[in-house]
């Protein structure tokens, strides 16, 4: 069933193998038509996520590299937009010649074909393939009939993730568990391990009901709690010893030692930390908590870093614009402004990173961040008057902000835009410098638009740091403020935050942020 939290589940188990020292690729399955989330809105979709090779995904991807500290390839992502294109083109190329192409085979060997070839590229000892939807629905059943076949030509374990609701507390129901796995059972695919998510945890009477009427092995049901924290997921798995019977299904070393220790320690000061902060993260989908969760896992990374809890207030920009930035930014201990898109709230982001720089509050622009930081600079500090970035006002007598040359021919939308990892150069000496500890540094990016470089001369001269730079043409990647904590840019670096690996900038903003915390003397 959709919504459960499958993408946590695939990534907590693959953690689980990971420890042990197993290769563990998870690929995803969406049943929609499009070929990618790029065009999808954020509040229809939650957040675009975007890999090291410019693919747009969903956010469950950010889940597993969170999880796995692992970058993924494009093709850990399987479309129904994807496949079908993909089969018209071998259509039209004439591969089927003088056959009716047809779901069976040609669709599910499309899908065989890649899952295999996944497993290949990956060297994975293990790949856990996450079926999106919900099973009936029409949109993933193909996928399903592409796996029924794949168990007879691999070693396949299925499993289940499944709701058990409460009547009243204490009275689990599972029939509805019982009924989607006869619907399973019905496409031919019989699941050895079922996982559980309920509102209580999984008492023994249901957990007994469950492997009996499922027809699995009695310590193959597991529960799938409520937990503070999802990256404690895969240790409450682990407890209910979810290994040895993914082992004893796949043929694994039964034995094999998990070596959780950094793990637990970072999930421990997620837990209980030690100091408290309040992040003001200054957006436009208010409403849907998922468009910015890149952002907020980066702030739970490096707040398990700093030992910190972070609170994190998604306020609206157009409110900011309309009302007052300083009362309603005062109790903040740092700022952040996300990466956008259209006009909608702008003018309040721009409010609330001048009140940033004037009150030294710390700040940390993504993507639209630094442009918002330099549109403010460049009116407020270098008097520019009325600048702007060409996205918002095409016709600013100083558009500090303009369309990448590139991007200026483009009119289809599909991933068009700048897209994936980029190298950028880091000046020493810098705040940027100093976050990452080195010269060369690869950050995923997603925008159309950059700073304009016959501007820069000019910022530079009102005071503003370049600290990074795309190595051969001029992009600004990364500028920052001198006199407080305020660093911003193009590339968006909550992207490859991880719980064992942090994002550097995000890392240092909290840093400024604890410093500027304690008492005076
Ligand atoms: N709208 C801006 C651009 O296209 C910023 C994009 C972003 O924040 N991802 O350049």
């Amino acid at each position: 069933m959709s919504g459960l939290g499958k993408g946590i589940i695939t990534s907590s188990i693959a953690k689980i193998l990971q420890t042990r020292g197993y290769r563990a690729f998870p690929l995803k399955f969406d049943g929609y038509l499009n070929v990618d989330c790029g065009t999808m809105n954020p509040f229809r979709h939650g957040e675009v996520f975007v890999l090291d090779d410019g693919t747009e995904v969903d956010m469950d991807f950010g889940t597993y590299e969170r999880f796995l500290n692992t970058s993924l390839p494009g093709s850990a992502s399987i479309t129904g937009g994807k496949l079908f294109s993909a089969i018209i083109e071998k259509e039209r190329r004439g591969d089927y010649l003088g056959r009716d192409v047809q779901f069976v085979p040609h669709l599910t060997d499309e899908i065989k074909d890649r899952v295999k070839k996944y497993a290949a590229d990956t060297k994975a000892d293990v790949v856990l393939v996450e079926a999106g939807g919900t099973v009936g629905d029409l949109e993933n059943g193909y996928f399903l009939e592409a796996m029924r076949q794949l168990a007879s030509e691999e070693k396949v374990v299925f499993v289940q993730l499944t709701y058990v609701p409460s009547i009243s507390p204490g009275e689990q129901k599972t029939k509805p568990t019982q009924h989607a796995n006869r619907l399973l059972l019905s496409m031919g695919i019989k699941p050895e391990i079922i996982i559980t998510r309920e509102q209580e945890e999984l008492n023994e009477d249901a957990k007994e009901k469950i492997a009996m009427f499922c027809n699995v092995d009695a310590d193959a049901v597991f529960d799938d709690p409520l937990v503070d924290t999802v990256y404690e997921l895969p240790l409450v798995l682990e407890k209910q010893s979810l290994y040895a019977v993914v082992a004893r299904k796949l043929g694994l070393d039964e034995k094999k030692e998990a070596d959780w220790g950094e793990w637990k320690k970072r999930v421990e000061r997620i837990k209980e930390p030690k100091h408290a902060l309040k992040v003001a993260l200054i957006g436009k989908y208010t409403k849907v908590r998922d468009a910015y969760v890149s952002v907020s896992e980066a702030l739970i990374h490096s707040g398990a870093e700093v030992n910190a809890n972070v609170e994190c207030d998604l306020l609206d920009a157009e409110k900011i614009e309309k009302g007052d930035a300083k009362e309603m930014l005062k109790d903040y201990d740092a700022i952040i402004v996300p990466g956008g898109f259209g006009k909608r709230g702008v003018e309040g982001k721009i409010a609330a990173i001048k009140y940033a720089r004037e009150s030294k509050v710390p700040y940390l622009g993504l993507c639209l961040g630094v442009q918002m930081m330099v549109v403010e600079y460049a009116r407020n500090v270098a008097k520019l008057e009325g600048a702007n970035s060409t996205e918002f006002d095409e016709k600013s007598p100083h558009p500090v902000i303009d369309i990448l040359p590139e991007q200026k021919q483009i009119v289809r939308k599909g991933a068009t835009m700048r897209l994936g990892a980029y190298e950028m150069i880091l000046k020493k000496g810098t705040v940027g410098y100093d976050a990452y500890g080195e010269e060369r540094i690869f950050e995923r990016h997603r925008h159309r638009y950059e700073v304009n470089p016959e501007y820069v001369s000019k910022l530079v001269e009102a005071g503003l740091v370049i600290s990074g730079t795309h190595p051969k043409n001029e992009i600004t990647e990364m500028a920052e403020w001198k006199e407080s904590f305020g660093i911003a840019t193009q590339a968006h670096p909550e992207l490859k935050s991880r719980l064992e690996k942090p994002a550097p900038l995000f890392v240092a903003l909290l840093k400024a942020a604890l410093k500027n915390k304690k008492p005076a003397g």
